[in-house]
C-alpha cells in the first residue's frame, strides 16, 4: 500500500511539473506572439430567433504559434490575465474588431472583455480612441463582460460600465446562468443584453425546469428592457425550443461557427437578406 501510495504522488508531481511548464511555456510564447503577429479574430455569427438574418457577429480570438500550434482561449487568455499581457492582447481585440465593423456595416460587433482590462481606468478612454480611429460608431461596438466583474470591486466596475454606456458603446452580460448571484447584478446595472450560457441552452430541452427557468429569465429581461442571445445553439430542437420562450437572437454551430472575416464575408453574401 506504501508503495503504492508514493507511486501515485510522484505520477501527482511529474503531472503538476508538466502543467506548471506547459503554463510558463505558455506565457513566454504569448509575449512573441504578440509581437509577430500571432493572434487572428475570428467571428460567429449572432441571428435572429425567427428570421436567422444576421444581427452581428462575436469577435474570439485565435492563436496559431509556429511550434506549439493552435492554443485555445481557454488557455491563453487566463495566462495573458496572470502575465499582464491582456491588456495588450485587448487592444488588439478591440483594434481588429472596429477594423472588421467598418466592413461589416450596420452589423454588431461584440468583443470579450476580461475583468482586468475592466479594472484599468485607462479603458473607456481606449475603447473611445479606437472607435474614432476606426471611423466607427460606438453602438456597434458590444462588450461581452461576466459577473466575476462584479466580485472584484463591484462599485469601481459599475462606474467604467455607466462610463462606456455614456460613451455609446452596449454592455452584454455573457455567461448568464453560470454565477451565482445573477438577479442581484442585473438590478445593478443595466445591461443591454443577456446572454444565456450554453449549458442552460443544452438543458433546455431535456428538463421541463431549466425551461421554465430561462424562460422566466427571458420575460424578465424583456420586462428590464434588455436583449436576450441563447448562446451554443446546436440542434434545430434546441432552436425550437429557444423560439418557443422568445428568445430574441440564437449564436451557435447550428446557424455557423466562428470563422475568419475572409470566410465570413462569403457566408454573409450566400445568405438571404
Ligand atoms: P465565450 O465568450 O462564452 O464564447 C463562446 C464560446 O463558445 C467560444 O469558444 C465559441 O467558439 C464556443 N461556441 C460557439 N457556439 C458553440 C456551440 O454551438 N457549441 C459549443 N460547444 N461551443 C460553441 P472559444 O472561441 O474557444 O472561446 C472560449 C472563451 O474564451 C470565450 O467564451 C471567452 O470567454 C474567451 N475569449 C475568446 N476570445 C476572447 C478575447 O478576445 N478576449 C477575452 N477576454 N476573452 C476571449
Ligand atoms: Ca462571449
Ligand atoms: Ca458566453
Ligand atoms: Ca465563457
Amino acid at each position: 500500500a506504501k508503495r503504492s501510495g508514493r507511486g501515485r504522488s510522484v505520477v501527482y508531481a511529474s503531472s503538476l511539473g508538466a502543467a506548471s511548464r506547459r503554463m510558463h511555456t505558455v506565457e513566454q510564447a504569448l509575449r512573441e506572439g504578440l509581437a509577430q503577429g500571432q493572434f487572428e479574430l475570428h467571428f460567429q455569427p449572432k441571428v435572429d430567433a425567427r428570421s436567422l438574418q444576421a444581427l452581428g457577429v462575436e469577435a474570439l480570438m485565435r492563436w496559431e504559434h509556429p511550434v506549439l500550434g493552435s492554443i485555445s482561449p481557454g488557455e491563453f487568455i487566463p495566462a495573458a490575465e496572470r502575465c499582464g499581457l491582456i491588456h495588450e492582447l485587448g487592444v488588439l481585440a478591440l483594434q481588429q474588431a472596429c477594423q472588421a465593423a467598418r466592413e461589416l456595416r450596420e452589423l454588431n460587433v461584440a468583443v470579450n472583455v476580461s475583468p482586468l482590462q475592466l479594472m484599468d481606468p485607462g479603458f473607456v478612454s481606449s475603447v473611445e480612441r479606437i472607435l474614432r480611429g476606426a471611423g466607427v460608431a460606438p453602438r456597434l461596438l458590444h462588450l461581452e463582460v461576466t459577473e466575476s466583474l462584479m466580485l472584484e470591486d463591484a462599485p469601481a466596475a459599475l462606474k467604467r460600465l455607466h462610463a462606456l454606456r455614456e460613451l455609446g458603446v452596449q454592455v452584454a452580460l455573457d455567461d448568464f446562468g453560470t454565477g451565482f448571484s445573477s438577479l442581484a447584478y442585473l438590478r445593478a446595472f443595466p445591461f443591454h443584453t443577456l446572454k444565456i450560457d450554453r449549458s442552460f441552452v443544452r438543458s433546455l430541452t431535456e428538463h421541463a425546469d431549466a425551461r421554465a427557468i430561462v424562460n422566466t429569465i427571458v420575460k424578465m429581461a424583456r420586462v428590464l428592457g434588455m436583449r436576450t442571445v441563447a448562446e451554443g445553439v446546436e440542434s434545430e430542437r434546441e432552436l425550437a425550443v429557444v423560439r418557443a420562450i422568445q428568445c430574441d437572437e440564437v449564436q451557435g454551430y447550428l446557424v455557423a461557427r466562428p470563422m475568419p472575416l475572409t470566410k465570413l464575408r462569403d457566408w454573409l453574401a450566400g445568405r438571404p437578406v
